[in-house]
């Protein structure tokens, strides 16, 4: 069997985005699942919007997801260069080649003289479309034009007859009626190629053997075609995965959020929980299974199994998903995903000492379970390193400033200020002595102490905090709530 070859191909025009980290992922889960090759290939002739800094970024979020590309930027390969501005030479060779056969001819039109030729095709009902004035002009008229200082562009010269058909891999059979199609530019004025022209160039030279990209590229399919055909290349095959969609059902675009991928790096999703995403944005093994890791990605995914139907982005399951790895992941590697997150929040330093590590540590072994984002850290792991200086005002209000959560606190300080150990067991005796003292429930005597310590009303368990924040702190903290309790009842009463 031939090797599979696919390509991923992202102009350098902003950052690796969803949409296209998703089409990056299906092409590498294809090379990877058929021991096939991905070629990253960056479109970068579209001068005036290209950046380097945007090549960075999309090589750094596919290096973030994980998908290491075979040929491309910095890995190099047979078939380079990887840049499509350093391959003018061969899109000149073959636009010379389409000339020489006729199949291309030079277009001397101005704007204006297209924008009227647009005009009057609307005015006549007619498709605004090129209408091959200049298809026909002999040598002598080229020249004469050319002498006048008349720049050109290079055309294609369309098959109008019969139709096109896509044989996709996704939507099925596509049919396109030639006649639909124009003499559309294959080289611009500024002596750049335009994207149809290139990309069938760098496919056909490259050997890609399956196109995989967005749905938007349908419609420029035959156009595509119809050059490989001229050029006596064979056609791949094409495959058009659907749209994403925002949950408001318009494309997805910053308008919903993070839609770069190292944002959503920075927010603490994590790889593999990106990756299983992505995944289903479109594609789905049963309706049954949710969770995948790379390793079965790459043994289920099929084209076959990838809807036509646009897909839908839910930041809400995204986020849920994240949390299913992070609870799986085993405390060290969640400790050292998580460290840049504790870094950031000054927390620790960078790198932590060996202190801070056994810190962070038995922070996260008991935040884990409820951890969603590592960027939660930030807050929730907060009081473990840092005093609560203020609490959350609502938390305060029901916490701390009710009748009974000042008694209760300075029960609790002067009880627990004379324990010798800090675990669970020696911490229960003293909270049932509490409730057994002011006659209350387990929760009203937890509420102000969780106020107290961690300066808001959600955390884990008190027996899980207590013990790590160790008794001088926790006692020292009830001390200052009762302090603050005392300091607002007064405020209120004056
Ligand atoms: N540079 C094009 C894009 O980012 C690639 C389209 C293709 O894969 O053919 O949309």
């Amino acid at each position: 069997m031939d090797t599979v070859r696919v390509r991923f191909a992202p102009s350098p025009t902003g950052f690796l985005h969803v949409g296209g980290a998703r089409t990056a992922l299906f092409n590498w889960l294809l090379a990877r699942q058929q021991q096939g090759v991905f070629v990253l290939r960056i479109e970068d002739t579209d001068m005036a919007r290209s950046t380097a800094a945007s090549v960075e970024g999309i090589l750094e979020g596919m290096r973030f997801l994980g998908m290491d590309w075979d040929e491309g930027p910095e890995q190099g390969g047979s078939f380079g260069p990887y840049l499509c501005s350093e391959r003018l030479h061969l899109y000149r060779e073959y636009a010379d080649k389409l000339e020489a056969a006729g199949r291309a001819y030079p277009c001397f039109c101005t704007s204006e003289e297209l924008d009227a030729m647009r005009e009057a095709a609307r005015a006549a009902k007619r498709e605004p479309k090129y209408d091959g004035r200049c298809r026909h002009l002999t040598a002598e008229q080229r020249d004469e034009k050319r002498a006048a200082g008349r720049t050109s562009v290079l055309r294609f010269a369309a098959n109008f007859d019969g139709q096109t058909i896509v044989d996709d891999q996704i939507r099925g059979r596509v049919v396109f009626d030639n006649r639909l199609l124009d003499d559309f530019v294959i080289f611009k004025t500024d002596g750049m190629p335009t994207y149809n022209f290139a990309v069938v160039i760098d496919d056909a030279l490259m050997e890609i053997s399956h196109v995989i990209r967005g749905e938007d590229h349908l419609s420029n399919t035959p156009k595509q075609i119809q050059l490989y055909e001229a050029l006596g290349f064979a056609v791949p095959q094409f495959a058009h995965i659907p749209m994403i969609l925002g949950p408001d059902k318009t494309r997805l675009s910053k308008r919903h959020g993070a839609t770069s991928v190292t944002q959503f790096r920075d927010e603490g999703y994590l790889k593999e929980a990106m990756v299983n995403y992505l995944a289903l944005l479109g594609w789905g093994y049963d309706d049954s299974q949710t969770v995948f890791s790379t390793e079965e990605l790459i043994a289920k995914f099929a084209l076959e199994r990838v809807s036509k139907n646009p897909a839908v982005f839910d930041l809400k399951k995204l986020e849920w998903l994240n949390g299913v790895y992070v609870r799986d992941m085993d405390l060290d590697t969640l400790l050292s995903e998580a460290q840049p997150f504790f870094h950031r929040a000054s927390l620790v330093d960078n790198p932590p000492t060996a202190e801070q590590t056994a810190a962070m540590r038995q922070v996260l072994a008991v935040l884990q379970p409820r951890l969603k984002r590592l960027d939660e850290i930030y807050q929730a792991a907060s009081y473990f390193f840092q005093e609560v200086t203020e609490y959350d005002e609502k938390a305060a209000r029901k916490g701390l400033l009710k009748p009974g959560s000042k008694e209760i606190l300075t029960y609790l300080a002067e009880r627990l200020a004379g324990l010798d150990g800090f675990d669970e067991e020696m911490l229960k005796p003293v909270f049932a002595a509490a409730m057994e003292q002011f006659q209350c429930k387990l929760g009203d005597v937890m509420q102000p102490v969780r106020v107290a310590v961690t300066g808001t009303n959600s955390s884990p368990s008190m027996y899980e905090v207590l013990p790590i924040l160790g008794r001088d702190t926790t006692v020292g903290r009830l001390r200052n709530a009762v302090k603050f309790i005392e300091k607002n009842m007064v405020e209120r009463s004056t």
